[in-house]
């Protein structure tokens, strides 16, 4: 710990103020103030980067990615023509392909990538490998959620499951174009289901297995499914969650949309209730389809899915994404971050029903030969040391997971870990949230033994990829640092007024032109869609992100910028404040937000969940107090400390600070959109439990 706090900055940080109210304003609000900030060139010290052995197998280092970046942002035509080449265009697109509007004041926003092409997304991650030979290396490795329960499937034989839930969704009615609802447990069946769509040109919309009937209802109506793909019922450790009955009851409430529902029998969850004409079995309807099925070739700007986000800030968006762009970049990133090459085990720890499990467990992983490892279960189910059993047994090579988990299974202890053999893993990744730094050291240390580089993955489910990440091997990393953007991504810092910013400072962070795979549109409310995104900044994308960047060019993500906080006119971030609380030993998570304070506008509030074996105290209130201080200064001092039995997440993980500042102010009946909360009871104990 001392080494690490050695490299952090003392706590000389000033902002020049201004009356900065950031908590519930709508973004809208929000950037229309005149907002001022103060920029600091460097101030802001780095903590010491860290050099692993690793090699990246298509960069040698900075400099050659410096010039494949400048490239790739000059001239998009050739870089993406050249990326294009690795996939199969069943027509070539034109070499002038792109074509883009980023600029509200100039009309409509759209963005059109790859015109005139024709592809297919799922001949490319299947029928692809197969003609050149890999049809018998596997595919999807299922994982059960009782430790002994598996299944291999090869790229032949996902092909094969493939084209039969295709059959059946033409001989239902479904043809290029139309919507289907996926429901289903992280069983193989959902990563092929979503390929089953794109291979007719239909639009997937998975539904994450943890959402309510209302939730389901709402998104089912939204996307107008014509068909739901379900399953009788999934495992999360112990318990079984009833997914078909909880489509019924959706379904009772959206009544005359949805024609067929296929039903997958789990042999783990038999029982459901049955709607005669509308329900049918997967394994009776399938077994009879032919395992062919012709491709259907679509053009790139094809929809291919419409995905909620997580709903962290508000209520979720439903983000459509298309086919030829969302193909480059999920492949092109997942091929260079990970240096994912056929044959290589791969496990990406995301639920399908987010967008990292599109991205970087399904299309990103079979777009690049790999086998890519499905988990059902929970990580801690059957005991803390699940993760490393299954790294282990598959001999996985990259592991890609959430700040969130990482802090858990600290929490459990080492000795989890040290008990399995992790002398597979090469490449460690992390995304959804601003990771610790000492998750982060814990993460290269304990797991990876010093030697798997780090990459810190920043997007979001409208990037459709990564677009600002470290490439492993490629350059030294410092812990909690996303670094540097992807090739074909321009990141801009820019202040209050839209200016870019250039140099070392701090500021928003929004992206100057398009990407092959942002997101084209909120599915059926394209006003929302430029207000969002194009409003706050004219002529950029704004990510609704803050960052800073040091002299090496790199960006650090300070969290969102609703989520800063003004101290007597110093501007904070949540994810500094809760970096250094989280630096103490006791302490497993922290969350930090604002409230009012008379005298200095606003104040620290800090929930604090300690590790097991540490015992709430005045003592260590103090302590965490103390380390606040010394870390960043005594004007970033948690004015209330609030110890949390547990933090409300949303069901992707992510910590909701909406929340926690609705009961920091004691106005716990305002807690507005809650739909995507993962565990509601935990607003309750942390309301009984108010210091
Ligand atoms: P909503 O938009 O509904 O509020 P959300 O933003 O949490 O939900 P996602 O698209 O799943 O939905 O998450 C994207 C956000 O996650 C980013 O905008 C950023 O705040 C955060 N994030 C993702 N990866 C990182 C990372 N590596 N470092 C810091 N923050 C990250
Ligand atoms: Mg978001």
């Amino acid at each position: 710990h001392c080494a690490l706090s050695a490299h952090r900055t003392a706590g000389t940080r000033s902002f020049l103020s201004r009356a900065w109210e950031l908590s519930e304003q709508p973004l809208k609000k929000l950037v229309r103030r005149p907002l001022r900030l103060r920029l600091e060139a460097g101030a802001h010290e780095p903590m010491e980067p860290v050099s692993t052995p690793y090699q990246h197998s298509l960069l040698k280092d900075r400099s050659q990615y410096d010039a494949e970046w400048r490239r790739s942002v000059e001239d998009p035509a050739g870089f993406w023509g050249d990326m294009a080449s690795n996939y199969h265009w069943e027509q070539q697109f034109e070499t002038n392909h792109q074509s883009e509007n980023f600029d509200v004041r100039k009309g409509k926003i759209f963005q059109k990538w790859f015109r005139g092409g024709k592809t297919n997304l799922t001949y490319n991650c299947l029928d692809r490998h197969i003609e050149r030979g890999l049809g018998d290396s596997p595919a999807l490795l299922w994982e059960g959620n009782e430790p002994g329960t598996d299944k291999v499937l090869t790229y032949k034989q996902v092909h094969a499951a493939v084209c039969q839930l295709a059959n059946w969704l033409k001989a239902n009615g479904i043809t290029k174009g139309d919507a289907v609802a996926i429901y289903l447990p992280m069983l193989p069946e959902l990563p092929i289901a979503m390929l089953a769509c794109a291979r007719i040109g239909a639009v997937h919309s998975v539904i994450f297995g943890g959402f309510s009937s209302d939730a389901l209802a709402s998104r089912v109506k939204n996307c107008e499914a014509k068909v739901v793909i379900t399953a009788t019922g999934g495992m999360r450790g112990k318990k079984a969650i009833p997914l078909k009955r909880i489509v019924d009851k959706g379904l009772a409430k959206v009544s005359g949309l949805v024609s067929k529902v296929l039903v997958y029998k789990n042999p783990d969850v038999p029982e459901c209730d049955w709607t005669d004409g509308r329900d049918v079995w997967w394994q009776d309807e399938l077994a009879s389809q032919s395992t062919d099925c012709a491709v259907e070739w679509v053009e790139s700007e094809h929809p291919l899915f419409t995905l909620y986000t997580s709903g962290s800030t508000g209520q979720p968006k439903g983000v459509l994404h298309t086919t030829g762009g969302y193909m480059l970049m999920a492949g092109t990133t997942t091929r260079y971050v990970f240096d994912l090459q056929p044959g290589d085990v791969y496990w990406c720890t995301a639920d399908c029903g987010w967008i990292t499990g599109h991205t970087y467990l399904t299309y990103g992983p079979l777009l690049n030969g790999a086998a890519s490892v499905v988990f059902e279960g929970q990580p801690t189910y059957p005991d803390a040391g699940r993760v490393w059993a299954i790294v282990q047994k598959y001999k996985v090579k990259q592991l890609y997971t959430a700040p969130t988990l990482i802090r858990a299974l600290i929490n459990a202890g080492d000795q989890w870990v040290t008990k399995y053999d992790r002398s597979s893993l090469a490449i460690l990744g992390t995304v959804g949230e601003p990771i610790n730094p000492i998750a982060w050291q814990w993460y290269h240390e304990v797991v990876g033994e010093g030697r798997c580089p780090i990459v810190d993955t920043y997007w979001q489910t409208e990037t459709g990829a990564h677009i600002i990440t470290p490439l492993p091997g490629v350059w030294p990393q410092p812990p909690g640092c996303a670094s540097l953007p992807f090739f074909g991504v321009q990141p801009v810092m820019l202040n209050e007024k839209g200016e870019e910013l250039q140099g070392a400072g701090e500021g928003f962070l929004a992206v100057k032109a398009s990407w092959p795979s942002t997101l084209r549109t909120l599915f059926g409310d394209h006003a929302r869609y430029e207000t969002t995104y194009f409003q706050p900044f004219k002529g950029y994308y704004f990510t609704g992100d803050g960052t800073r960047r040091d002299k090496e060019g790199r960006y650090w993500i300070t969290g969102r910028v609703d989520d800063v906080i003004n101290v007597s006119g110093h501007r904070i971030g949540t994810a500094e404040v809760e970096a250094a609380l989280t630096e103490h030993p006791g302490c497993s998570e922290a969350a930090v937000v604002g409230i009012e304070h008379a005298v200095k506008g606003q104040g620290l509030y800090a929930y604090i969940t300690l590790k097991e074996g540490h015992e709430y105290t005045d003592a260590l209130k103090k302590e965490l107090v103390n380390i606040v201080r010394s870390q960043i200064g005594a004007f970033a001092a948690p004015d209330v400390i609030h110890w949390a039995p547990g933090l409300p997440k949303t069901r992707s993980g992510k910590i909701m600070r909406r929340v926690l500042r609705k009961i920091a102010a004691k106005e716990e009946s305002e807690l507005g959109d809650t739909s995507t909360l993962a565990d509601p009871a935990v607003v309750d104990a942390l309301i009984a439990n108010r210091p």
